[in-house]
């Protein structure tokens, strides 16, 4: 290691969601700032999570699309999925993102890019490399990865990751999916789309278990309808080789005890990348799952270290990492005092068609002990998905009975993704769903079926 020690205003641990506009910020403020990265620029949402995934997403739709042709009065003959080609157009989106992220920090005055390992020295010292790197503020973006739980048979069978996926260039035959979550159901529904047998292995009593049972519901239905096999309550879960594959075994109530499949994804949730972090030379405190513990403005407890992204364990999402910047370069340069307690929770589950989901569900409605009036509407009723002839799925929102504000919505439908910052945004300007209801929205879109569903709201039971 060389002796010298290089000063910093600012040193940025990763190069995630809020890493390196953190950076920027620094750097145009005039002051100096060095971000270090292990990986790939961009990290998760880039090279193995968000772009990826809606990139193969995309695919899958088309190759859906062109199997309903009939339908929709044309045909295409046999159509045939070329994987290396899917994958390609996969990976030169990711490229591409990542590329822009290096670049960016590259060309940017005042930034310094390092390439490799970080670890905490003490509470204002990094080493990277042989280089030693000091500042008065530190910013930790280190992101997760999958979670691979101590299961029988986890060290005797290879097994897929979100990462790994990233490598697939062919087919998987039979693909057993262990988790039937965000991430899970997303890659069940590409590959059956693709062309694989698909069986996603959930250990609780239904998928996506934190949405309302309606919602679960909903979403099996439409997976199921693909061909999609689930198979729930699978209480011990075990993996074995077999032929050439492998078997998962399940322990559920009901159904044969194992599935035999050719390949097996683990998507049973995410843990931090704090091990390797020194983080006890820093003092910095983390929880037992071993989130770094932050304040609400996501302070760590050593004064002038911060955590921001999936690492502070309070999002697990693109947006919520960005937030995460938005909240700390505004409390620093802008004197404000955002929080994130301020923030709404959103977010969206990326199948086809896409949930798109706000605030409370109705359970936490329900525990919230809100006074709350609901209505839910079926997408067979919205004209623009009949149009579109993608009539899954249904919109349900939530709202206070005293103050008319928003309290939560899911849209489980076609253009549930976008439709739901309509609500999002009223909720942010804290307004009464009044407001949605006299705004005139364009016909023919979902959206337009908001004041409609806001007509009919009844008390919430
Ligand atoms: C399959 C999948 C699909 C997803 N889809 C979506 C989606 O559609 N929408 C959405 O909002 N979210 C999605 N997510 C979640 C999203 O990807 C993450 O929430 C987001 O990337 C979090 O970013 P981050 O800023 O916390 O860190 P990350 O993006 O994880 O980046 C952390 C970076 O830090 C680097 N690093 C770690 N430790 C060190 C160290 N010690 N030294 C140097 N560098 C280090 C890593 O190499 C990495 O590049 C998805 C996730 C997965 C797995």
């Amino acid at each position: 290691m060389t002796g010298t020690i290089k000063h910093f205003d600012a040193i940025i641990i990763g190069t995630g969601q809020a890493g390196p506009p953190m950076a920027a910020r620094f750097a145009d403020a005039g002051k100096t700032v060095a971000i270090i990265e292990r990986g790939k620029f961009g990290g998760t949402c880039v090279n193995t999570g968000c772009t990826p995934t809606k990139t193969l997403v995309a695919s899958a739709y088309a190759i859906h699309i062109a199997g309903r042709g009939a339908e929709y009065g044309f045909s295409t003959g046999d159509v045939r999925v070329d994987m290396k080609q899917v994958k390609a157009r996969k990976d030169a989106a990711s490229a591409t993102s990542s590329k822009g992220v290096e670049d960016w920090l590259r060309g940017m005055t005042n930034c310094t890019v390092i390439q490799g390992q970080a670890r905490f020295q003490s509470p204002n010292t990094v080493v990277v490399n042989d280089e030693i790197l000091q500042a008065d503020k530190i910013f930790i973006n280190v992101g997760g990865r999958a979670r691979v739980p101590e299961m029988p048979g986890i060290h005797d069978v290879p097994f897929l990751t979100n990462s790994s996926m990233m490598d697939i260039n062919f087919l998987p035959e039979h693909f057993i999916i262990v988790g039937g979550s965000y991430v899970g159901l997303e890659f069940a529904q590409i590959y059956r789309r693709l062309g694989s047998d698909v069986t996603v292995v959930e250990m609780g009593p239904r998928l996506i278990g934190r949405e309302d049972e309606d919602v679960s519901d909903s979403v099996r239905e439409i997976l199921e309808a693909e061909g999609i096999n689930i198979r729930l309550n699978a209480k011990c879960i075990s993996l074995e080789k077999r032929d050439g594959g492998v078997a998962v075994g399940l322990t559920c109530e009901e159904g044969p005890p194992e599935v035999v499949g050719t390949q097996a994804l683990l998507a049973v949730g995410r843990i931090p990348n704090t091990s390797d972090l020194g983080l006890d030379r820093a003092g910095v405190i983390t929880d037992h799952r071993g989130y770094i513990v932050v304040d609400d403005q996501l302070q760590t407890n050593v004064p002038g270290i911060w955590a921001l992204g999936d690492c502070n364990g309070r999002g697990a999402f693109t947006h919520t990492s960005y937030n995460d910047y938005e909240i700390v370069a505004d409390n620093l340069f802008n004197a404000d005092h955002r929080r994130v307690s301020d923030r709404i929770q959103a977010y969206a589950l990326f199948i086809d068609p896409p949930l798109g989901r706000c605030g409370m569900t109705d359970a936490e409605v329900r525990k919230s002990g809100s006074r709350a009036l609901t209505a839910k509407f079926p997408m067979s009723q919205v004209g623009r998905a009949v149009e579109k002839g993608e009539t899954q799925g249904f919109i349900k929102i939530c709202v206070d009975a005293e103050t008319k504000q928003i309290l939560g919505a899911a849209i489980l439908g076609v253009g549930g993704d976008e439709v739901i910052h309509v609500l999002l945004d009223v909720m942010y300007a804290k307004a009464p769903y009044t407001v949605v209801q006299r705004a005139m929205h364009i016909h023919p879109t979902v959206s337009e079926y908001l004041p409609t569903i806001l007509g009919k709201l009844e008390p919430f039971t």
